[in-house]
């Protein structure tokens, strides 16, 4: 038999009046949700890294390209590029918790999902770097590639729902998962449709133009994904396969 988790362990340590007091949460739980358990159980946590990888890549990616572009236009040209590459690295390292978390003890199906977003998370990667893709022509493609790569994860998350549809921790992570993608798919929308400065040319120019809040709805997106990957990460420490 198994121990209990050490973040459970840690959590209901502290004793106070003969009552056991629950550890105040925050940033440390997230933390020992993530690293204790490796200690004690054998659930890998290379898919969440990936994803915290992924999303820090992206975030340095849009730093790098928004402190720089103002160089020159070729360096601007240059690293407008990046900064795509960087979402698309952050959407598709966001479907490895889910995937992995739900398919865990389904290596075929797991395995399935994982090679069609990484496959589709180059091919972004390498539309979004290509200079031939960059032209207002493509403009509407290079959105429905972020788009279809976003909704991609319908599939594997109705698979989760048909397969524990009676778990808890599945129906809270598809909440998560529907408000992400709600997220992803507004952020995508803006982008094509250069809202709102198409109304008002010009008066958008420093704050709230259509690139801000796609990185701020990136970012939100990233954020609710956290939240649901640390839930995966309790049900499989808990329960295992
Ligand atoms: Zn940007």
């Amino acid at each position: 038999m198994y121990p209990l988790p050490l973040s459970a362990t840690l959590n209901y340590m502290f004793l106070k009046k003969g009552k056991i007091q629950r550890e105040v949460h925050g940033v440390k739980e997230d933390v020992m949700n993530m690293i204790a358990p490796q200690m004690v159980r054998p659930i890998t946590r290379w898919p969440f890294f990936a994803f915290l990888g992924g999303a820090m890549f992206c975030l340095l990616a849009s730093s790098t390209c928004h402190l720089l572009s103002c160089h020159s236009k070729r360096l601007s040209y240059i690293m407008l590029r990046l900064d795509y590459a960087g979402i698309a690295a952050l959407i598709a390292t966001s479907f490895y918790p889910p995937v992995y978390y739900s398919f865990m003890c389904n290596p075929f199906f797991c395995n399935l999902y994982l090679s069609f977003i990484t496959i589709l998370g180059i091919a972004t990667i390498i539309f979004s770097l290509s200079p031939a893709f960059q032209t207002p022509k493509f403009r509407n493609f290079r959105a429905s590639l972020f788009f279809g790569m976003g909704m991609s994860g319908a599939a594997p998350i109705v698979h989760k729902l048909i397969m524990y549809r009676n778990q808890p921790e599945a129906l809270q992570t598809t909440g998560y998962e529907i408000l992400m993608g709600a997220l992803y798919g507004l952020g995508a929308l803006i982008y094509a449709t250069r809202i709102p400065e198409r109304w008002k040319p010009g008066r958008f120019d420093i704050a709230g133009h259509s690139h801000q809040l796609f990185h701020v709805l990136v970012v939100a997106g990233a954020y609710t994904h956290y939240q649901a990957g640390l839930v995966y990460l309790r049900w499989r420490d808990v329960r295992g396969c």
